[in-house]
């Protein structure tokens, strides 16, 4: 068995390498993505029958976090890769083997990615203003999504629309070079500049009956079973690893700067400082407990139980906000030095601050977890009172 751990430490550290260049030019890492193929990275979770390396969520977890350290933008990237992969390989070994071909289509070489973010109308997991008309055989798709992560080099894309005539969400899945289906480079931004999230054109795409894996009623109450509890843990688990990845590589920096410093005139190291110690420590006091709640959920999973949304929710809203606090914990150690952008430390903190929009984002995730908390059922309606 791969000891996918080692692989990944050897590729962090090739990545961090780069990570700056790439970073700064806002390039795609393409180099990055052909060395995880080479070594197999990018089908560890696919399970050895099928030809993959068999990862589990707890070592896929443990991968993406070191990876972050060396380059965040290759690990996020990869992300939307392997955490649908990874849930699917887990579905796999308890029997549901619908996304067999898939599996196989991974272990073969193919990279997957997709949007299901609308342009005009951002995330709802629910519905999507993508309209779909129904025709002959299939669906016609007109219009435009963005994020797309990996979009330089997917070849196969994952995405969503709305049927004009029933409202239904589909969830759909295209080869790159479906008539009518373009990537756009739209991704100039401040933070996670190489992951390449374009925006995606639909121009009359044709998408046969036989691509839409499922339909969802917007009416209906949301259902919460074990397809929809993996899909969901195995996102928000590596997406918490990410971020606490980048929050350690800023830590560590932080550490060693101030243990190396010695100011003119001083004695003994920065470090030595009671300011600096105290930092230090709230760096500890805040990632500590994410880490071990990410890790918590992870074994419970393991261990059987199916993890409620609010679980879910709590433990990302915990990991990024607390990567993110940590982080400006660690420009404060640095200092002034902190921000030139010949040091690392700069673009943690840009990169960190992604986190909170992945979904669920901060805001929802407040809602699920505090109405969980109240037993105030998700589909209450009305949602919220209006006197
Ligand atoms: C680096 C990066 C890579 C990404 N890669 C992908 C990818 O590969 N594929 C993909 O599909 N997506 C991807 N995403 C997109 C991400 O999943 C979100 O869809 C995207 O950030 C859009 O979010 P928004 O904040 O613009 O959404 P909006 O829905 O416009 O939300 C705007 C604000 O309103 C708040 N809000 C929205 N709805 C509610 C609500 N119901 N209750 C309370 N508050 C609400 C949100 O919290 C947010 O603060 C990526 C995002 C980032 C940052």
């Amino acid at each position: 068995m791969t000891d996918w751990a080692a692989v990944a430490t050897d590729l962090a550290e090739e990545f961090a390498t780069r990570a700056s260049d790439i970073d700064r030019e806002g390039r795609f890492p393409v180099e990055n993505i052909e060395r995880m193929k080479e070594v197999g990275y990018l089908t560890s979770v696919v399970p050895t029958e099928l030809g993959g390396g068999g990862a589990d969520l707890a070592t896929f977890a443990e991968c993406q976090q070191i990876i972050a350290a060396g380059c965040a933008s290759t690990a996020l990237a990869t992300n939307m890769h392997l955490f649908g992969v990874g849930a699917a390989a887990e579905g796999w070994h308890m029997g549901d083997r619908a996304s067999e071909p898939i599996l196989q289509m991974v272990a073969s070489g193919v990279v997957v990615g997709g949007s299901l973010t609308d342009a005009a109308t951002g995330l709802n997991v629910r519905s999507s203003s993508t309209p779909a008309r129904p025709v002959e055989g299939g669906y016609v798709i007109s219009g435009r999504k963005s994020f797309c992560s990996l979009a330089p080099v997917l070849q196969f894309f994952w995405g969503t629309a709305a049927d004009t005539e029933t409202g239904q969400l589909l969830l759909f899945g295209l080869p790159r070079d479906t008539e009518g289906l373009n990537f756009k480079d739209t991704w100039d931004t401040m933070a996670m500049r190489g992951t390449g999230s374009w925006d995606v054109i639909f121009e009359d795409v044709f998408v046969p009956a036989t691509a839409v894996q499922r339909g969802l009623d917007p009416n209906l109450p949301p259902v919460w079973d074990s397809a929809q509890e993996r899909i969901f843990s195995w996102f928000s688990t590596s997406v918490a690893a990410v971020y606490l990845g980048i929050a350690r590589a800023a830590s560590a920096f932080a550490y060693d700067y101030v243990s190396n410093r010695t100011v003119t005139g001083a004695s003994l190291p920065m470090s030595r400082q009671p300011a600096q110690i105290a930092s230090a420590a709230d760096i500890e006091l805040t990632l500590r407990p994410a880490e071990a709640m990410l890790r918590d959920a992870i074994r419970r999973r393991a261990d059987g139980e199916l993890l409620e949304p609010s679980d879910i929710q709590a433990l990302k809203y915990t990991a990024v906000n607390a990567a993110n606090a940590a982080v400006d914990r660690c420009v404060r150690m640095v200092g002034g030095h902190g921000i030139f952008r010949k040091l690392p430390l700069e673009r943690y903190y840009r990169d960190v601050r992604a986190g909170q929009f992945h979904p669920p984002s901060n805001d929802v995730a407040i809602e699920t977890i505090g109405k969980a908390a109240l037993g105030i059922d998700a589909g209450a309606e009305p949602r919220w009172p209006s006197d």
